[in-house]
C-alpha cells in the first residue's frame, strides 16, 4: 500500500505543488481547508511567530516523498 497524493494550488503563493491531502499545513479561507507548499510555510512561520502564534510544523510525509531525497524506488511486490 502506498501513500497518495493530491495536487492542488497553495492558498498563499498560487503555485501548484503535491501533498498528502490529510498531512499537509492548512489554512481556513472562508470555510475551505486550503493547502500551503513548504516554501510558504517556512515563511509564515517567523510572522506567526513574531505575532505570537504556534509555528507551522508539518507532518512527516505531508509533500511529495522524493522530491529532495532522490527515493524512487517504487517496487511492487508478491504478484
Ligand atoms: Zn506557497
Amino acid at each position: 500500500m502506498g501513500a497518495y497524493f493530491a495536487f492542488g494550488r497553495c492558498i498563499c503563493c498560487g503555485r501548484h505543488f503535491t501533498f498528502h491531502p490529510e498531512r499537509v499545513p492548512s489554512l481556513i479561507v472562508e470555510g475551505e481547508r486550503e493547502p500551503v507548499c513548504r516554501a510558504c510555510v517556512d515563511k509564515i512561520n517567523p510572522v506567526r511567530k513574531a505575532n505570537g502564534l504556534t509555528e507551522i510544523v508539518p507532518l512527516p510525509g505531508a509533500y511529495e516523498p522524493g522530491s529532495e531525497e532522490g527515493d524512487f524506488s517504487f517496487s511492487e511486490e508478491g504478484e
